[in-house]
């Protein structure tokens, strides 16, 4: 067998790995082993292609592949769970660096035919627009930068020469694609810019579809970087980055019942100010009422929001849910497609405390049933459970679709003080007559809470 087959074969293999490792990853009861697969997918094309390339010795890789193993265990086990949107901000910021830099990198392997110098120019371009908005989101997301919407008079306009510029220089490179065209230099710098100006206008509760449009963008990327190096599975990877990327985009598009252009060109709280007027008053509860009411219920749901990750109190929540079950009570819990701070966020937290996938419900399963349910228990939750989304026209976050939690009988929130959520706006759940407010760390009031049922 010739080693072209030989290769060809062995990036079907991977490809196929991806897809299936994908597909695994799209139920929590496999995600672990589709991610292992499709790492192991990548290993095998690594691999390959640098043995096909030549390029490197076995030492370089073995060496290389020590080293990002170091860097990906740290990676994993120090930056704290809420961060991720922020690490995956910058992933998505350095895969975007590689392709603007293989793009540029393969204008010194000699004279490019116009094809090959189309694919280099869109490799640069959506390169180094995924490099600078990635780099821009994670400063919002890190709080290094404002996390609100920054817009300004004339925005489009400007954006409009920016794209015009961009397309003329890219144009003119692709008459004559050499290294030192003043147009290839345009293009990097213009798509630098152009990034920043994509991602400044976007912020607050927007920030989850950029980091999710942006990755697929460093899909997109890797894809052009395929057809510059002639790669196959580049190609095909990177085909499968960008659609998913799109995918999910679409899907949180969905969940905030905002369209991508929308999300992209209002500016989030431009878009309307809210005028929420909240009416009742706070009732507060303590963990021990809280206990007596909770002891008598035949049906509980758990609500996790944000506030739950932060607390930490996924473990505790299992354990309440344990008791809960052996006094003869049924436990769910509500998943909100962006509950948290990164798609799946609770889905992870929850069963890093072995939580039975079963007993986890979507947002549009539980809503019909939530008339029927003794005790909505709010864990950190906040915008995911906000009433003004669906009652208050005048609400910056109409139209997202929500937890219907005020619909059980009896609902407790579980938050530390009246801080808004995420969106920074006004929360009238927390005024509903059957609504107890139980003031406090999370996982301190669910272990004190769980510490009654074990007494
Ligand atoms: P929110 O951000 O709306 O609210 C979280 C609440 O948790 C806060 O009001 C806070 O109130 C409370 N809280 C914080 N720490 C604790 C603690 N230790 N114990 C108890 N409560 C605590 O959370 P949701 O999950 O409801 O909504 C997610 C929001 O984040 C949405 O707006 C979404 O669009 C956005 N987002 C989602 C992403 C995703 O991909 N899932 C990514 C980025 C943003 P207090 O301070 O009073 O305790």
């Amino acid at each position: 067998m010739n080693s072209a087959l030989i290769i060809n074969f062995a990036y079907i293999l991977s490809a196929l790995g991806f897809i299936i490792g994908l597909k695994m990853l799209g139920s929590p009861a496999t995600a672990r082993k589709g991610n292992g697969l499709s790492a192991l997918a990548m290993l095998l094309a690594i691999a390959v292609t640098l043995l096909d390339k030549e390029i490197i010795t076995f030492s370089w890789i073995v060496g290389a592949m020590v080293l990002g193993t170091v860097i990906g265990v740290l990676a994993a086990r120090l930056v704290a769970m809420t961060s991720m949107p922020e690490m995956v901000a910058l992933f998505n910021g350095f895969g975007g660096a590689a392709s603007l830099l293989v793009g540029w990198a393969a204008l010194y392997s000699g004279a490019a035919t116009t094809f090959v110098a189309i694919t280099i120019v869109l490799s640069i371009l959506i390169g180094g627009v995924t490099l600078s908005g990635s780099f821009i989101a994670w400063g919002k997301l890190a709080e290094k930068l404002p996390g609100r919407a920054i817009t300004f008079t004339g925005q489009a306009i400007v954006n409009g020469l920016i794209v015009i510029t961009l397309l003329a220089n890219a144009l003119w490179f692709v008459q004559s694609p050499t290294v030192d065209s003043v147009h290839l230099y345009a293009v990097i710098g213009v798509a630098l810019l152009f990034g920043i100006m994509l991602v400044i206008p976007i912020g607050g509760a927007d920030m989850p579809v950029v980091i999710s449009l942006l990755n697929s963008y460093s899909g997109l990327a890797a894809c052009a970087a395929g057809f510059v190096l002639n790669n196959n599975l580049l190609i095909v990877s990177g085909a499968l980055v960008g659609a998913s990327g799109i995918i999910l985009t679409n899907i949180m598009c969905k969940a905030m019942n905002r369209s991508l252009a929308n999300v992209l060109f209002s500016g989030f709280k431009a878009v309307k100010k809210s005028t929420t007027v909240v009416e009742g008053e706070i009732k507060p509860i303590n963990c021990d009422d809280a206990y007596l009411i909770l002891e008598a219920a035949a049906n509980v749901v758990f609500v996790p929001g944000y506030g739950m990750a932060v607390s930490q109190a996924q473990h505790v929540v299992r354990e309440l849910a344990d008791h809960l079950e052996s006094n003869g009570c049924q436990v769910r819990y509500a998943i909100h497609p962006v509950a948290g701070r990164m798609p799946g966020h609770m889905n992870v937290l929850l069963a890093e405390a072995s939580v039975p996938y079963d007993q986890l419900l979507e947002m549009d399963a539980i809503n019909p049933q939530m008339g029927a349910v003794d005790v909505a228990i709010v864990i950190g939750a906040n915008d995911t459970v906000n009433p003004a989304a669906t009652e208050d026209e005048g609400s910056p976050i109409y139209g997202m679709p929500v937890i219907k939690v005020s619909d059980a009988r009896t609902v407790f929130v579980l938050k530390r003080g009246m801080n808004a959520g995420y969106s920074g706006v006004e929360n009238p759940l927390f005024y509903k007559e059957n609504v107890r407010m139980l003031f406090g760390d999370a996982k301190a009031s669910i272990q004190a809470i769980a510490g009654e049922f074990a007494a």
